[in-house]
């Protein structure tokens, strides 16, 4: 089916090139404001959009960029490098489009619907955690209301990453009101048939301040059709789960990439060698390692969804839950490291050597769905795993 409107789909020659590119001139000399003032990165996704990658992820037939997951994870980390919360937001994006793309069934105005969405530009934002039930993917307390041909939810959402700036949010809830808590559909909401009430204190975190993730209460009227087709269950195995663990984790170690450069500059800047320094190189490259496997194990699951019912199992959503929690903690290691040999140039906010905004940031990596919840899942699944 080719379903693309406006534009042509651009075809990007070098797209780990362009990202480095982009991540340079526009990314990172927004990040520090974006930080700073824990505002959203507009010219960033505005410049990432304009190079072609705000698409990467799905095919060309929506109007993306079609690149391959090793292209992605390439580009995930040249734009860490620029300016973690852009990359996240890049990163958080795809992994929603990729969703709709892949288990959007035979729904060709979800197609349609998608294509503008790329082809616009527009963000889609996630919904999938909740108040009660945190960070717990695979259950829902909100529930789908059908009327006629209309889909109701409301849902009441802890933490809305650019909630305010999104076109359209892909939502978790209960198939119906009588349906148990994990039997899950996923709901393509429109943000004109969509309603926002920010709730809480706002938005002053730690780190990943730009991606401006505050609580709302969501609720969307939306046409029946926009209920996607595929269960959940289905959803988060094929592509939410494996899709968003290795784009994240990409992230995170170009963040760490970008750190450890500026440790390698101060002790060239001494004169000197510093083991630290090695250490940090052997941590970064133990996490592509990991990241470069995981990507391998899913490519045929991202060329073909299906193929699921033969690869999956125990053992490989042991791996892609291992391949978060692993680089969310060492990511930090590196980091950590960095700072160690900065010293107080690494301590400071700003300057060449600063290492303060890559910490923050990193730190939220254990949150986004909390590590013990992955850990509490693989000890379960560890008696199942074939030695
Ligand atoms: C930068 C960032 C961006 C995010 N963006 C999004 C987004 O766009 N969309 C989205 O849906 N989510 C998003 N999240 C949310 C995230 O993925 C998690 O869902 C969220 O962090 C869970 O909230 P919590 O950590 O307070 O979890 P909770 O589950 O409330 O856990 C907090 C702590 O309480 C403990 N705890 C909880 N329940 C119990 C219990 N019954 N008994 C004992 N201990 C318990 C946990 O172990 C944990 O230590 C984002 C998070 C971050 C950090």
């Amino acid at each position: 089916m080719t379903t693309t409107v406006g534009r042509e789909p651009m075809t990007i020659g070098d797209p780990i090139r362009v990202a480095k590119t982009v991540a340079a001139q526009v990314l990172s000399a927004h990040a520090a404001t974006v930080d700073r003032e824990a505002v959203f990165p507009a010219e960033s996704v505005a410049a990432i959009h304009e190079a072609g990658l705000l698409g990467a992820a799905v095919a060309r037939r929506y109007g993306g960029a079609e690149l391959s997951l090793n292209e992605q994870v390439g580009v995930a980390k040249e734009l860490g490098r620029g300016c973690s919360a852009s990359a996240m937001v890049w990163a958080m994006h795809q992994v929603q489009i990729a969703c709709i793309a892949r288990h959007h069934g035979d729904g060709t105005e979800l197609a349609a619907t998608l294509t503008r969405y790329v082809t616009d530009g527009t963000l889609v934002a996630s919904i999938t955690s909740e108040v009660g039930v945190g960070g717990s993917l695979r259950t829902s307390t909100a529930a789908v209301e059908f009327d006629g041909d209309r889909a109701a939810l409301r849902k009441k959402a802890p933490t809305v990453s650019y909630g305010a700036h999104a076109g359209a949010y892909l939502v978790t809830a209960r198939r119906r009101a009588d349906a148990d808590a994990g039997d899950q559909v996923a709901v393509l909401a429109d943000a004109s048939s969509s309603e926002l009430v920010p709730t809480g204190p706002g938005w002053n975190p730690m780190g990943m301040r730009g991606t401006c993730s505050p609580a709302f209460t969501f609720n969307a009227v939306v046409p029946a059709s926009h209920v996607l087709p595929a269960g959940f269950d289905t959803i988060a195995a094929a592509t939410m789960v494996p899709h968003s663990h290795i784009l994240w984790a990409a992230v995170w170690i170009g963040v760490a990439a970008d750190a450890f450069k500026r440790a390698q500059t101060a002790v060239r800047k001494r004169g000197t060698t510093d083991v630290r320094l090695a250490d940090a190189a052997r941590s970064l490259t133990q996490l592509e390692a990991l990241l470069a496997d995981s990507v391998r194990r899913y490519a045929p699951i991202w060329d073909d969804p299906a193929a699921l019912d033969t690869l999956g199992g125990p053992g490989l959503t042991m791996q892609f839950n291992d391949l978060k929690v692993l680089v969310s903690r060492g990511s930090v290691d590196v980091v950590e490291l960095a700072l160690e040999i900065c010293g107080m140039a690494g301590y400071a906010e700003a300057g060449p050597l600063s290492v303060a905004r890559h910490l923050r940031d990193l730190y939220s990596a254990r949150l986004m769905i909390g590590n013990e919840r992955l850990i509490a899942t693989n000890t379960q699944l560890a008696l199942l795993k074939r030695g």
